[in-house]
C-alpha cells in the first residue's frame, strides 16, 4: 500500500477509541484493541461530531428512520452538523493519504453495521453513520473497533 511514508500505513482512527473524551457524554470510548492495532502505524483521530461543530458533551443523536435526518434527543435537527463534520473528517483522511479507517460502532456518525433506529429506545438496526458512508464511498476501508 502507498503511503506518505512510504512504508507506514495512514489510518484514520475514530478519537474516542483512542481516549479522547468526545463522546455525547463527555468520555471516551477508549479500545484497547483499538490501539493494540494502530501499533507501528501514523495515526490521524477524528471526530466527525465535534468536527462539524456539535459541542462536547451535547445531546444524544440517532439517525431517522428515512437514512437521512439526523435528531438530537430533544427533536433538534443536527443533519447538517452530522453532514459537515463527515465531510471535514474524509478531507482530514483524504489528505493524509488515508486508505483504511477504524470507527465506534453503532454511532450514527462512526457507525459502520449497526446505528440505533432513531427512536432513542437502544433498539440497534442495520446501518451506517454518516462519516462511515462518506469513507467508504471515498474507498476508505472502515472497519470497527471489534
Ligand atoms: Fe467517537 Fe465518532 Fe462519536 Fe466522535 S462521532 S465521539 S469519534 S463515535
Amino acid at each position: 500500500m502507498k503511503t506518505i511514508s512510504g512504508r507506514i500505513e495512514v489510518i484514520a482512527v475514530s478519537a474516542c477509541l483512542l481516549g479522547i473524551a468526545s463522546t455525547y457524554r463527555g468520555d471516551n470510548n477508549l479500545s484497547l484493541h483499538t490501539i493494540e492495532k494502530i501499533k507501528g502505524k501514523i495515526v490521524f483521530p477524528v471526530c466527525p461530531e465535534a468536527m462539524g461543530g456539535l459541542p462536547t458533551p451535547r445531546i444524544p443523536s440517532e439517525i431517522q428512520n428515512d437514512g437521512i435526518t439526523v435528531l438530537a434527543k430533544d427533536k433538534t435537527d443536527v443533519t447538517a452538523f452530522f453532514q459537515r463534520g463527515a465531510s471535514i473528517a474524509l478531507d482530514i483522511a483524504v489528505l493524509n493519504g488515508c486508505h483504511k479507517a477504524i470507527m465506534k460502532e453503532n454511532s450514527p456518525s462512526c457507525g459502520s453495521g449497526y446505528v440505533y433506529d432513531g427512536t432513542f429506545s437502544g433498539k440497534l438496526i442495520k446501518g451506517k453513520g454518516y462519516a462511515c458512508r462518506i469513507f467508504q464511498k471515498s474507498g476508505i476501508d472502515v472497519e470497527n473497533e471489534k
